[in-house]
């Protein structure tokens, strides 16, 4: 981990937008929920997807700073509306959304927990279900790399695991017992070309293991949403062991996450180049917050999100907080061998 030496990362100020007659740029806007979740992802083609939608408490205000990302990258419609699971943090804010933008697909976990009233008819009852193994069908072009969102566990199965999440595994750590909705999660794996994006949600210790164990199932990560906002139960050390992320980014906020024991967890693993905080954590110094620069909201700040784009051709992503005068640092994107996993009955992953 190399983020306090700022000078280690390439800085580039006033880098155009490649001149390409087609946009090759793929966008991530992972936005201010106060600790909630609400990730918007536009593709080079223009389809939207949005990962949650925050709280709706208070104001809906945060329906409104995904109308504000919604507008910066001139989309106004949601093509795919994905809700990772179905506590407030994620969930809250489909309500006001739909009544504000137009949303044409919907999925969840398929859990009773988040499939309640209010989302049954904000959805329309027409949510799918995802399962691990599954993907969200997104558009191709033949002039681009390959667009996958691939769908790694769901409500307590995980792609090409089909026993007890919690059932002990020898030599490896385990953490609490909990299959509560945290547990239940929709957790997805954004690939772009070589450029890999990880949707944690807030997905627990016992599930990161099946994902990385016995088969690697992930492979490296580029941008790495850090899990349950950087709280405990999650960010597996085997899993980020596994994954090797170049960048961590914390949807987190002024008192929630990231605590200081997963900070220097992540600040231990030797690939991680920084970490992006959406929020400064009020509750600890320097040992639990990475420096200013990396962080979108200073205290007293909010709003302000952290925007990943994506290069292909210049095999860099860059990354983005929305406070003007910081500077936009660019990170390699680094494809690492991935073993073929073993074949699984139904299909596995090939990758
Ligand atoms: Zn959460």
């Amino acid at each position: 981990m190399r983020q306090v030496c700022i000078y280690s990362v390439v800085i580039l100020l006033g880098v155009a937008t490649p001149s390409s007659a087609l946009d090759k740029t793929l966008r991530i806007y992972c936005m201010d929920a106060n600790g909630g979740g609400m990730t918007l992802i536009v593709t080079p083609l223009g389809e939207s997807i949005l990962i949650d939608t925050g709280d709706a408490w208070p104001d809906h205000r945060y329906v409104e700073r995904i109308l504000h990302a919604c507008a910066d990258a001139n989309v106004v419609e949601i093509d795919h509306l994905v809700t990772s699971h179905g506590h407030a943090d994620h969930s809250g804010g489909i309500e006001e959304l739909v009544n504000r933008l137009p949303v044409r697909r919907f999925y969840d976990n398929g859990n009773s927990g988040t499939r309640d009233a209010a989302y049954l008819e904000a959805t329309q009852g027409k949510s799918l279900a995802m399962r691990p193994g599954d993907d969200i069908p997104l558009a191709q072009d033949t002039m681009l790399d390959r667009m996958q969102l691939h769908c790694l566990a769901s409500n307590l199965k995980v792609e090409g695991f089909d026993g007890d999440i919690h059932a002990p595994i020898d030599g490896l750590a385990s953490e609490g017992t909990s299959s509560g909705l945290n547990a239940r999660g929709a957790i997805f794996l954004l690939t772009y070309g070589s450029f890999t994006y990880y949707a944690s949600a807030d997905i627990t210790f016992n599930v990161e293991r099946h994902m990385v164990y016995p088969v690697n199932r992930i492979g490296h990560v580029d941008l790495y949403l850090v899990s349950h906002h950087g709280l405990g139960d999650s960010n597996n050390p085997l899993l980020l062991d596994a994954v090797q992320p170049t960048v961590a980014l914390a949807s987190n906020g002024p008192g929630k996450g990231i605590t200081p024991e997963i900070f220097e967890r992540l600040m231990a693993v030797p690939s991680l180049e920084a970490i992006y905080q959406i929020a400064y954590n009020k509750s600890y110094g320097a040992e639990g917050n990475a420096p200013f620069d990396y962080i979108a909201n200073r205290p007293g700040q909010t709003g302000n999100w952290i925007k990943a784009t994506v290069y292909p051709d210049e095999g860099i992503f860059e990354m983005e907080v929305s406070r003007r005068g910081v500077p936009i640092r660019a990170y390699a994107i680094k494809p690492l061998f991935v073993p073929k996993p073993d074949p699984v009955p139904g299909g596995g992953r090939q990758r």
